[in-house]
């Protein structure tokens, strides 16, 4: 059990992080919300989650793309034995005609904060005696695809801080790890649906297994579920010694 755990988990009023900060909760840990937002439905995502499985639980509005923020967050949280790095956002374009500022937006959300947070968060872990970092990565941390290249840079990036960061920790009670998933059915993939339905004229179901899940052999999405699972798993004491490394849950992509 996580009990008297605190986890704090980037990004997680959607989607693969909220899915993750339930199964903490599930677990028995404290959980801390964020996203930019700061809306009344992201609180209320904290208060749903800290009477479900009744652990204490809040929502912190910061903006993973100012390392100052990213920084604050760490602070204004209770404690941070568990930070979850999952906030990312993508873009899809060829590198001649990426928009500038749309690349900085990636690295800046998907990279360089994993490098403010983590900072911010190694003091207290030492401090307490045990902490957790895991980067939520890709599958796009290990292989690449074409138009992708801000977001294939970012989760590579992640990936090399992750051996780093577990490198700089190896003789203390913290470990350091990257999730990789393949495709999940987030509400962001989901809005990509009726889109591609119509670009390929296909149903729904031909989209998903012809177009989306082509690079996915299992030809099923992950859940976000099985992400907080996995997540859950490497702080639990059999990850004890599993640090610096990739763990994909891609239904096979990073095997072909
Ligand atoms: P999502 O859009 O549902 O969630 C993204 C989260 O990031 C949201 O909670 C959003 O509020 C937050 N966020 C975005 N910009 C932010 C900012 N500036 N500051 C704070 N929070 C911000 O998408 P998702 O699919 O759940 O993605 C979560 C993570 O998983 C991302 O890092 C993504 O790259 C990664 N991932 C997703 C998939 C997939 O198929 N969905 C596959 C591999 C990796």
């Amino acid at each position: 059990s996580l009990q008297g755990k605190t986890a704090v988990i980037t990004g997680s009023n959607s989607g693969i992080g909220l899915g993750i900060a339930r199964e903490l909760a599930r677990a028995g840990a404290n959980v801390v919300l964020n996203s930019f937002t700061g809306r009344p439905q992201d609180h209320a995502l904290a208060d749903t989650i800290a009477s479900e499985f009744g652990v204490r639980a809040s929502y912190i509005k910061a903006d993973m793309s100012i390392g100052r923020e990213c920084r604050d967050l760490i602070e204004a949280a209770a404690a941070c034995d568990i930070l979850v790095n999952n906030a990312g956002i993508q873009h899809v374009a060829p590198i001649d005609t990426f928009p500038p500022e749309t690349w900085d937006a990636i690295i800046a959300i998907n990279l360089n904060s994993v490098f403010h947070t983590t900072a911010a968060a190694l003091p207290g872990m030492r401090a307490a005696g045990w902490g957790r970092v895991i980067n939520i990565a890709s599958a796009h941390g290990l292989t690449a695809s074409p138009f992708k290249s801000a977001y294939v840079a970012a989760k590579h990036g992640v990936v090399g801080m992750t051996k780093a960061v577990a490198l700089e920790t190896a003789q203390e009670p913290i470990t350091c790890n990257a999730v990789c998933p393949g495709y999940v059915l987030t509400p962001l993939v989901e809005a990509q649906i009726p889109d591609t339905m119509a670009e390929y004229d296909m149903d729904r179901e031909t989209v998903i297994r012809e177009v989306m899940l082509a690079r996915q052999p299992s030809r099923q999405f992950a859940t976000v579920e099985q992400l907080g699972g996995t997540v859950a798993f490497l702080c639990s004491p059999a990850a004890e010694q599993i640090t610096g490394t990739t763990l994909s849950v891609d239904g096979g992509w990073t095997a072909m």
